[in-house]
């Protein structure tokens, strides 16, 4: 049984005045079967660590360097991250791999480095509109999550999720029999390629647009195990009603 997971991310969002969005949020996952974790801006953490003492919500964060100390301005290693009570870390996000070139190679160095340092990594992968509308999206889907994970994995620290870069703040969803299949595809590559545990275990999650209203007809998906959400996130009163929606799927 893979516990439901949902997960939201507040980009470069966030400022000391939209704590009380997260000491809802925090409030409301108290009664929850579902793990819920934010991944705010790092310049929160540690007010809202110090509020949410109470609390089953989990926090992450946006990215990882894959050194542990060094020379690197402007960077932050997953030591720091874990040092700092951290849990989770998103790695590949569309937008990192775009406007920071992060590449499938630099990628497998940072999740090894976030799981020598017990972080659980939100492995994110996606196609483009043009690779979408290409007919590619199976085959492009398979080369970069092939390409970015690493040859052993812990099955315990990776989630993976599944984010069309054209449904990322757009409004715009694949239709659920896509989505359908590329979660079905992801969970048999995982299966051929890391063994039957490790794709019943590992949880994979749904991204892009994600919202009250789109959410329940996606996450009754046999191989949808919760949803990576960005803007609905921002405030409680977008996000706990797609909180509530997967918590009222069967496990
Ligand atoms: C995201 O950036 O991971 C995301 C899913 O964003 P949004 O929900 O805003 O599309």
């Amino acid at each position: 049984m893979r516990r439901k997971i949902l997960a939201g991310n507040w980009k470069m969002h966030g400022l000391t005045v939209d704590l009380q969005e997260i000491n809802e949020i925090s409030k409301f996952s108290k009664s929850c079967e579902t793990e819920i974790i934010l991944f705010p801006p790092i310049t929160l953490v540690s007010k809202i660590s110090s509020s949410i003492t109470e609390s089953s919500l989990k926090l992450g964060a946006q990215n990882c360097h894959f050194n542990q100390a060094g020379a690197h301005t402007g960077e932050i290693s997953a030591k720091m991250l874990t040092d700092i009570g951290l849990t989770h870390v998103i790695l590949g996000h569309s937008e990192r791999r775009t406007a920071h070139l992060e590449t499938n190679e630099i990628l497998r160095e940072k999740i090894k480095a976030a799981w020598e340092n017990d972080l659980t990594t939100i492995v994110c992968v996606g196609e483009s509109a043009e690779t979408a509308k290409n007919g590619l999206t199976d085959v492009f889907i398979q080369d970069q999550l092939t390409k970015t994970l690493p040859n052993h994995i812990k099955i315990n620290r990776l989630i993976i999720a599944y984010e069309p870069i054209w449904a990322i703040g757009t409004g715009e969803v694949p239709s659920l029999k896509q989505i359908k299949k590329t979660h079905d595809l992801i969970r048999n590559l995982i299966k051929n390629n890391y063994g039957s545990l490790a794709a019943n275990s590992i949880r994979i999650i749904y991204g892009g647009s994600l919202n009250q209203d789109n959410s329940k007809d996606i996450f009754s998906l046999p191989n949808v195990d919760g949803g990576l959400v960005g803007g609905a996130s921002l405030t409680h009163t977008s996000f706990i009603p797609i909180i509530s929606l997967l918590e009222m799927q069967p496990n």
